[in-house]
């Protein structure tokens, strides 16, 4: 029988976070203390002088993912782990959780078994509050939106053309779509609303993307919030709202210090959605570990046709960074499911299967090592269920293509497991063959650059543009958006748009339905299909197993 990884977590004797710090020469005088185990560090210490040393940048990417996710964090802390059982001094860079995934379908985000970042339950629920200081920001901005309407409009602001939602950091379709304004003359003036879970807000988006406290607040005043009768944008700026929105981000945009299983340092900050957004931590907790320590493994949400291609040509390109290695997390269960396979029948060897569903991984190295110019290493992350015929497999497989492939067993036996995996990136690293390139240049036409990406990333043939998407390009265009990166809108489950084309699929054309700008966060995303930005609960939601005892002990996350 396994440990859950609560189970897992609440055994670990965890060390002083002050202990921590001193591992990235930090003193007690540069945290602020969120009790013993967690703490903010002022991103000011990017001044602070590090010896001039630059820290080896490690991306944990995957394959497409099967809906039950496929163990990139967790192997993202493992190889950290690993990394500093070989005596380097390492720092971890994730997401923080959101409670809407938490309390739904997915669980947690803080890794799993023996590959974990603690204390997990804070970690999980709300944890520093930035989610919530967050969501103040984006519902700060939507109170002043309104307010502006009813003390009568002088910037023209057409009701029906408002684009800000409010937001929560929670699954609740019932606020999906609502009316608000009701109750008559003195209660606002009623209009369609709704709300978006909190990681899908642009508010989280520019938090992520920000330097510093001065760019945040100009990001959020760059943010749109809608548009007058003749269709001239609305700005958070010409609401006045962008100073205060920041003032409330103030605390929350030093990024919060915690601890792996293994004590090795982790910084878990922001968490913007990877569709509708880029789907990674913050500029500021990368630059961050990067400048405290000699090397940071950080992830890129979804697969690597969206998370790393994000990571790489939205935030590297905007904050300066570039990759010195991939891990690219693969497995046998989501191989299988690309394969065919269905989630319920993933247990069970399947040796056609798997061998069908092998070609997705290997479009996903060729892109990481063919279109960016990066050396890769396929981490094959163990379950417990895989079996040595289909391991071997995969192996087989990948080496006849060249790729090496090594075996994590992280989430079993921690950075112990993680060790073939670390020397291989260390080798890759000493080699010091990466020399990023990104598909697209800033310059291009904006549906150059789509096309770029779909036909250099996806695998496909061409790109249609369909309803009102040519309209709008060419109206943001004029509106001088078009120097803007991509931010792609699409399916994780597949390469292509269709989420039921599987493998490594081809012939297909991508089908841009919507096109809109994130003038705050600063890139313009494509939808390929519907978005949900407010998920709802499932008939059974994992909050019905979360309980807490008298002594604050919780149990049931996972
Ligand atoms: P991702 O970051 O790709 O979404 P996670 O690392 O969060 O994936 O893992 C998703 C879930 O799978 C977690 O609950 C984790 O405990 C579990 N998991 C990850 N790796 C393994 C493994 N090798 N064996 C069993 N469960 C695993
Ligand atoms: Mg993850």
């Amino acid at each position: 029988m396994y440990k859950s990884d609560i189970e897992i977590a609440q055994e670990a004797k965890l060390q002083d976070i002050r202990e921590i710090a001193k591992k990235l020469n930090l003193t007690e005088d540069d945290l602020e203390l969120y009790g013993k185990y967690k703490a903010k560090v002022d991103y000011n210490l990017l001044k602070k002088d590090n010896g001039g040393k630059k820290a080896k940048l490690i991306l944990v990417t995957a394959i497409n993912p099967t809906p039950a996710g496929e163990g990139k964090t967790t192997t993202t802390i493992g190889t950290a782990d690993a990394l500093s059982r070989l005596g380097k001094n390492t720092l971890v860079a994730l997401r923080e959780p959101s409670l809407g995934p938490v309390f739904g379908v997915k669980g947690g985000a803080a890794g799993g078994g023996y590959a974990q970042v603690v204390p997990m339950e804070d970690i999980n629920l709300h944890f520093t509050g930035d989610f919530h200081a967050i969501g103040a920001a984006n519902n700060l901005l939507a109170a002043m939106i309104d307010n502006h309407i009813y003390q009568g409009n002088q910037l023209g602001i057409d009701a029906r053309k408002l684009t800000w939602r409010r937001a929560m950091d929670m699954n609740d379709r019932q606020l999906r779509n609502i009316v608000n304004g009701l109750g008559g003359r003195g209660n606002g003036v009623p209009r369609e609303d709704g709300f978006d879970i909190t990681v899908a807000s642009e508010v989280m988006a520019a938090f992520c993307l920000a330097s510093d406290i001065m760019d945040l607040k100009e990001r959020l005043g760059n943010i749109i919030v809608g548009y007058t009768k003749d269709d001239q944008p609305i700005t958070a700026r010409q609401l006045n709202a962008h100073g205060a929105m920041a003032a409330l981000l103030k605390d929350a945009l030093k990024p919060n210090l915690v601890q792996t299983l293994e004590g090795t340092p982790a910084f878990v900050h922001g968490g913007p959605f990877a569709n509708i957004a880029h789907g990674c931590n913050s500029v500021i907790a990368t630059k961050m570990a990067a400048h405290f320590a000699d090397y940071v493994v950080t992830e890129a949400g979804f697969g690597a046709d969206l998370g790393a291609e994000k990571f790489i040509d939205i935030k590297c390109r905007m904050a300066g960074l570039s990759p010195d290695a991939v891990i690219i997390v693969a497995t046998v269960r989501a191989l299988k499911y690309n394969g065919g396979v269905p989630k319920s029948e993933l247990n069970q060897e399947n040796l056609e299967a798997l061998e069908k569903g092998l070609p997705n991984l290997l479009k996903h190295v060729e892109n990481i090592t063919k279109v960016f110019n990066l050396p890769a290493v396929v981490a094959i992350n163990r379950f417990p269920l895989d079996t040595e015929a289909e391991l071997e497999l995969v192996r087989r497989r990948c080496g006849e293509l060249g790729v090496n492939v090594a075996l994590s067993e992280v989430w079993a036996k921690g950075g112990e497991g993680g060790q073939e995996l670390a020397q291989e990136v260390l080798k890759l690293i000493e080699k010091g063959e990466a020399s990023l390139t990104h598909p697209y240049t800033l310059d291009m036409p904006i549906k150059e650059k789509i096309r770029a990406i779909a036909q250099k990333i996806y695998g496909a043939d061409d790109v249609v543009f369909a309803g009102n998407a040519p309209k709008e390009i060419e109206r943001l265009e004029k509106l001088g958006f078009g120097n803007l990166p991509i931010c792609m809108a699409k399916t994780q489950y597949s390469l292509s748009d269709d989420p039921n084309k599987l493998g490594r699929p081809t012939g297909f054309t991508v089908t841009v339905r919507q096109v809109k700008v994130s003038a705050g966060a600063g890139f313009i995303v494509a939808l390929t299909g519907e978005i949900m930005t407010m998920p709802g609960l499932p008939k059974v939601p994992s909050a019905e197993k979360i309980d807490v005892d008298e002594n604050g002990v919780i149990t049931g996350l996972f």
